[in-house]
């Protein structure tokens, strides 16, 4: 048996809406899928002024436009995260500002947060790893001492709570994404969430070419024009009937991930209790998982090789996570070096994801389950 990293999950719907907006002869974004789409997302979570974009990477960007990121801005963010997250504000030249993780959450460490802000600070940039929310009151209450706003990386934490809240309602601006790898799948897809009522007006002309568009839509006006700078912020309405199916699902999807999370917390309780692994924990107080992401820590490098070596021989695809990215060679450009983060470094040297997707709990989660158990066995018994 062969166990993939992750598979994308496919329900009864896609297909049938997918020709549906073919037929509509609309294709192009802000048409009735999209509409749908951010219909559902305020209704299912108070996700109220979305905009659904190409990507979460294209979502971030954005929202750096939004909030006026520019050359010599500092920008804080954790460098436990993927590329995108730095890139949406270093490709506008400003400078990234790793911060550690907590190695109890992979989250940003707060404590090191309010050593790094300063004057010089634009903006707070955390994730939400594994779908779990960073600590974002902390956060927001830091970043507001220096008068910082705060966007949220909420690519993995769709539909995930924080005290009560959706993950990216309390962020200035947040981000979605609804790539093939995330819970909710239109092949490619984001959404930019602005909380800031003083910058949803913007937002509309930024997503449609610096032009007034909408207000072509909303039958305010026959033509419209070039009022400010933009882009093409915008999500195909074929991919919206896609991401409509798959949001339509929640239930299914997210009662399918909390199925492979009870059988991995089942099977790895032993290895947690003795200290040979850490793992995400999944009853942080206040919050609601989305069951994106299933993490274990090692104790050590040698230990975690030998770990996915063995499930490898086995065809279990489990995953190393992130490279740092303040030693990657971008990081190292940018003046980082190995060694500037040594919580965030030791971190990524033993941690694993396991495999986790919708589909495994219907088919191969006990077989990946006992090869991940006998793995550890050979380790630590
Ligand atoms: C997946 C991911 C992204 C990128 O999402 P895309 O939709 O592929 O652009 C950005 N940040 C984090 C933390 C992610 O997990």
């Amino acid at each position: 048996m062969k166990i993939p990293f992750n598979l994308p999950f496919i329900t009864e719907n896609e297909e049938a809406y997918v020709l549906d907006a073919l037929r509509s002869q609309r294709h192009c974004g802000n048409h009735a899928y999209c509409q749908k789409v951010i219909e559902r997302m305020s209704a299912d979570h108070k996700y109220d002024n979305v905009f659904l974009t190409p990507s979460c990477t294209v979502a971030l960007e954005m929202g750096a436009v939004l909030l006026g990121i520019k050359a010599g801005d500092e920008v804080i963010l954790p460098s436990y995260t993927f590329s995108s997250t730095a890139n949406a504000v270093v490709i506008f030249g400003a400078k990234p500002i790793f911060c550690e993780v907590d190695p109890d959450t992979l989250n940003m460490d707060t404590s090191h947060l309010q050593e790094l802000v300063n004057e010089k600070t634009a903006l707070v940039l955390p994730i939400d790893y594994a779908g779990a929310s960073c600590d974002i009151d902390k956060i927001k209450e830091i970043a507001s001492t220096v008068n910082a706003p705060v966007m949220q990386d909420a690519a993995q934490s769709y539909g995930s709570y924080y005290q009560g809240d959706a993950c990216g309602t309390r962020a200035d601006l947040a981000a979605f994404s609804f790539h093939e790898t995330k819970n909710f799948n239109a092949g490619e897809g984001g959404a930019l969430l602005v909380n800031d009522p003083d910058l949803v007006d913007r937002a509309h002309t930024l997503q449609e070419k610096g032009t007034n568009r909408r207000d072509v839509l909303k039958g305010l006006r026959k033509k419209y024009s070039w009022v400010d700078v933009g882009s093409s912020y915008l999500l195909s309405d074929i991919l919206a009937a896609v991401l409509l199916a798959q949001l339509e699902s929640e239930r299914l999807i997210t009662g399918k991930r909390k199925k492979i999370y009870d059988v991995y917390d089942a099977a790895l309780a032993r290895f947690a209790q003795t200290g040979a692994i850490k793992r995400i924990n999944t009853r942080i107080m206040g919050q609601k998982l989305n069951y994106h992401a299933y993490w274990i820590t090692l104790n050590n490098a040698g230990d975690r090789d030998k770990f996915l070596d063995y499930l490898m021989a086995n065809d279990v695809a489990a995953y190393i996570g992130y490279v740092p990215l303040h030693s990657s060679p971008m990081g190292q450009k940018l003046g980082y070096k190995p060694g500037d983060l040594p919580v965030t470094e030791s971190i990524a040297s033993r941690v694993v994801r396991l495999p986790l997707y919708a589909g495994l709990a219907d088919e191969g989660l006990d077989y990946c389950a006992d090869k991940i158990v006998e793995s550890l066995s050979r380790i630590y018994d």
